[in-house]
Order: structure tokens, then C-alpha cells, then sequence
């Protein structure tokens, strides 16, 4: 077959794979009810690097702020081994076929970071989120970035299921000189990021929406976001709503002028991944940031940063910094409905900050010590 077949073959396999994505989410708006479960179970997932150090310190807090959940029966951790890279590796799959029964097996999933090779650097192997992401239809990715003393007080809903990831490992190349990546998105997609940007501004009295794209040159995917996204602003008229370029707003998001007036962001996927990490710099470092990734069944919580291999060559994995897994812990708290618990880990955290310096070297505390603080302060 010529390189122009297959390519025409290759792009019809990618459209129909998405005609039939587009049904299932036609079909699936039914979100879980935690009070209604008898028992949620929470599966624990190190992933790579430093990533089994600071789940292990994460759940630990977990543990002890839930401690009568556990003992009646109501919430139930089981530990998830096997989402490593060797692992993947070997099964060359993103997720291997027993690690994935066994995520769908839980409610909720609390995620250490996993290590995505890059060009050159091994295989072509899809990274674990991106894969888990789409498996558990986690489509909204929740990350909140919190500077009160500076007046910020963001909330960013990233499409997580579309845009240039659904499609990331499924790129052609045509020949040495020409290559090509897809971008997708869908009605069904952008119709339920936004409307949990806009359900969740409504319930906490937020009262400005900013739409972030790059529109005017990506006309068919993100205009067509953006078209979505005010056509579901139309049901929240106490609203203010309004629509940026992704460059401009990575520039207003350091100027202290203006950056005070955002409350609520929705943003595709890439654009997403970028502005939150800009975002998360602004509160301390990616190590300070966790996120909640939402679906209607699923729902799986992490940290922002990666795998930091280097910390583990280097023997200092034990000093990587739990906060952003502890932070993701509190989302956890808060999407299974234990607002109280959440609270007192995010006042306990605030205590750990402010009191336990982490350097990421032996010159400051553990993880360990640093988690310590926390259950003490819960
Ligand atoms: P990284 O986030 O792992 O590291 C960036 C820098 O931040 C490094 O200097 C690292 O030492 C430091 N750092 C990160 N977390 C820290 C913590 N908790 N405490 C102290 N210091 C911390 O980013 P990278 O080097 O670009 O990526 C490494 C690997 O992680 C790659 O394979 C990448 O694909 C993967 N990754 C995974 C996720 C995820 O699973 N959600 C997210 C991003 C990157």
C-alpha cells in the first residue's frame, strides 16, 4: 500500500474510533452518589520514581483523618503495586491488563506520578495518566491554586479526554520528512467540562468564567470549544463569562494587576496542562499543587509534577515533598463528600508548610517527618 492509503486508512481507524467515543458519552451522564455506596473503596497507586514515597506519606494521612470510616467498614484502601515502568514496559501497554481490572476495580484511585519516556529515550509508550484518563473517562482534570496574601484564588477545569492527548500516541508519520499529530474535540466533551466549571462556580459563588483557547487559529477544535462553552454559559446568567488566547493569559497570570480578577478558568486539554503548571509556580512550586481528575464513575486523584527520577538516582526520594499528594488527598476528602475531614487536612497542611522546611535534599525533612506534622496538626 503507498504512504498516502495507509495514511487514509490510519485517518479513517482514528475517525471511527471517535464516532463510536462520541455514542458512549451520549450515553453516560449518570454520576456516582458516594453516600448511596455501601463501601468506597480507595485504591493506592505509588506509580514511578518518588512516586511510592509520597503516595505512602499521603495515604498515611488518609488514614488517620478516616480512621472510624475505616473501622466501620465504610471506606476501605487496597494498595495498587504494578504501574510502573518496568512493568509497562514488559506488558508494552500504558496500563498492564491486571493493573487496569484492578483501578476499575475502586471508586477512587490516589495516583503517584508515572514516568512517560520521551522520544529517544525508550519505547513509544502511551503515558499511564493519559491512558487512565481515557480508560476511567476521568474528563475533568480540577486543580485549585490557592495565594490568599496575593488574592488568587483559582480553579482550573482542564479537559482531560481530548484535545492533542485522546490522540498523542496515534500520530503518522508519512515519510522522513512529514508528520502529523491530530487535535480532537467533541460537543459531548466540551459540554461536560464546562458544565462542571459552571456548576462548581454556581455552588461556591464564583462569580467570573474565562474561557481559554487559541480560537482564532485553531478554528475547528477550539472554536468550537469555545462556541460550546458559552452556549452552556447561556444556563448560568449570574455568570460573568469571557474568552482569552492561552498566550495572553499565561502573560496575565504573572501580572499582579489584573491576575486578582480570574476566578474560574476551562481550558482544552494542552492549554490546560501548561497554564496550571505556570499557575501552580505562582503557589510555590508544582510540589505544592495536587489535582482531582472526575468522571461520572471514576474518579482519580495526584500530583501535578512528575516522577522526579533524578531524585531517586541521586538516593534522595525520601525528601521528595508529600504536599502535593496530601493536597490531592484533600480533593479525595471532598469529592466523596467528607468536606470536615478535608478541612482539617487542608489547616494541617497549611501548619506543615509553614513550619517543616522541605528541601528535596538531606539538608531539609523527609517526607515522612513532613507527613508526621501533618497528622499531628489534623
Ligand atoms: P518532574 O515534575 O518529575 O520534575 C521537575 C522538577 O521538580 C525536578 O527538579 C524534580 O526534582 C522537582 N520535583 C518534582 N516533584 C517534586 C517533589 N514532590 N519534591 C521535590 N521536588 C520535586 O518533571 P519531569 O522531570 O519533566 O518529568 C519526569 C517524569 O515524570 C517524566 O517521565 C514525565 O513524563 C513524568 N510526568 C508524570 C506526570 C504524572 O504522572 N502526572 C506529570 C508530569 C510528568
Amino acid at each position: 500500500m503507498n504512504q498516502l492509503e495507509l495514511a487514509k486508512e490510519h485517518f479513517i481507524s482514528l475517525v471511527e474510533a471517535q464516532l463510536e467515543r462520541v455514542e458512549q458519552m451520549k450515553n453516560d451522564k449518570e454520576a456516582v452518589d458516594y453516600h448511596k455506596l455501601d463501601k468506597i473503596m480507595i485504591g493506592c497507586c505509588g506509580g514511578d520514581g518518588i512516586g511510592p514515597a509520597i503516595t505512602q506519606e499521603a495515604e498515611r494521612v488518609l488514614r488517620a483523618v478516616l480512621k472510624q470510616e475505616m473501622e466501620s467498614g465504610k471506606i476501605v484502601f487496597k494498595q495498587i503495586d504494578g504501574l510502573t515502568i518496568e512493568n509497562r514496559i514488559a506488558a508494552n501497554k500504558a496500563i498492564p491488563d491486571e493493573v487496569l481490572a484492578e483501578l476499575k476495580a475502586c471508586h477512587i484511585i490516589l495516583k503517584g506520578p508515572t514516568t512517560t519516556p520521551s522520544k529517544g529515550e525508550g519505547p513509544n509508550i502511551e503515558s499511564a495518566n493519559v491512558a487512565m484518563r481515557r480508560e476511567l473517562d476521568l474528563f475533568a482534570n480540577v486543580r485549585p491554586v490557592f495565594v490568599p496574601e496575593e488574592g488568587i484564588d483559582w480553579t482550573f477545569f482542564r479537559e482531560n479526554t481530548e484535545g492533542e492527548y485522546a490522540l498523542g500516541s496515534k500520530g503518522i508519520i508519512i515519510n522522513d520528512d512529514l508528520s502529523f499529530d491530530f487535535k480532537v474535540t467533541t460537543t459531548q466533551g466540551t459540554e461536560r467540562i464546562a458544565r462542571q466549571a459552571f456548576e462548581f462556580a454556581r455552588k461556591n459563588g464564583k462569580k467570573h468564567v474565562a474561557i481559554i483557547t487559541k480560537a482564532n487559529i485553531l478554528k475547528k477544535t477550539d472554536g468550537k470549544f469555545l462556541e460550546i462553552c458559552y452556549n452552556i454559559a447561556k444556563e448560568y446568567p449570574e455568570i460573568q463569562v469571557d474568552d482569552w488566547f492561552v498566550d495572553i493569559v499565561s502573560a496575565h497570570l504573572i501580572n499582579e494587576k489584573v491576575r486578582k480578577e480570574f476566578e474560574v478558568f476551562i481550558l482544552p486539554n494542552l492549554y490546560g496542562d501548561i497554564i496550571t503548571d505556570e499557575a501552580a509556580q505562582i503557589q510555590g512550586g508544582v510540589g505544592t499543587a495536587g489535582s482531582a481528575n472526575i468522571g461520572n464513575r471514576y474518579a482519580m486523584f495526584e500530583a501535578i509534577h512528575g516522577s522526579a527520577p533524578r531524585m531517586v538516582e541521586t538516593g534522595r526520594a525520601q525528601y521528595a515533598n508529600p504536599a502535593s499528594m496530601i493536597k490531592a488527598a484533600e480533593l479525595l476528602l471532598r469529592h466523596i463528600g467528607y468536606a470536615k475531614e478535608a478541612d482539617q487536612v487542608a489547616i494541617a497542611l497549611k501548619v506543615a508548610n509553614d513550619t517543616v522546611k522541605i528541601t528535596g535534599r538531606s539538608d531539609g525533612a523527609t517526607g515522612a517527618e513532613f507527613a508526621d506534622c501533618v497528622i499531628a496538626n489534623l
